[in-house]
């Protein structure tokens, strides 16, 4: 627990939060500015602030709680599919640093649904691609 982490906050009880499901490991809520209905958190109950940071039973924890829920929220929902998000750093639009994955709802009916997607797929410069992907390769080993 860190003392004014806003999820530690939330998985303590000190803080309220529309609770979905808990276990050992993992606290899921609903996010309070939801991008589609049914946004939802999980979050590991011991904090860790990003992907980077985060213990691989954590990640596990986290990772598999987020698709049971997800694939209960579809059904219970009546939803079109789903999006899971992480955001990494501030750059990367991470806005409270305790590790979390958004499970997002997605509607065909826009009244719904509020997420657009980021960016417009373009083809990209197919020798940066390459060099992108050596150096990535070569420093994984
Ligand atoms: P991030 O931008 O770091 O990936 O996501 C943080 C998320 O936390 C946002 O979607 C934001 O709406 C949500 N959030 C921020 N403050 C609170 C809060 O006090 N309670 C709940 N339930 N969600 C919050
Ligand atoms: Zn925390």
């Amino acid at each position: 627990m860190i003392q004014d982490c806003l999820f530690c906050g939330i998985v303590a009880g000190t803080v309220p939060s529309v609770k979905v499901a808990e276990d050992d490991a993992t606290y899921a809520f609903m996010d309070i500015n939801p991008a589609s209905e049914g946004h939802l958190l999980v979050v590991p109950k011991r904090h860790s602030t990003d992907l980077l940071e985060i213990s691989a039973d954590d990640l596990a924890a986290v990772t598999l709680a987020g698709q049971r829920i997800a694939k209960v929220a579809v059904r219970a929902l009546g939803a079109d599919g789903v999006n899971l998000l992480n955001c990494c750093g501030a750059d990367a639009w991470q806005t409270v640093f305790h590790f979390h994955l958004h499970v997002i709802p997605r509607y065909v009916d826009k009244e719904r649904d509020r997420l657009g997607m980021p960016w417009v797929p373009t083809p990209g410069d197919r020798e940066a691609i390459a060099a992108a992907g050596a150096t990535i390769a070569e420093a994984l080993g």
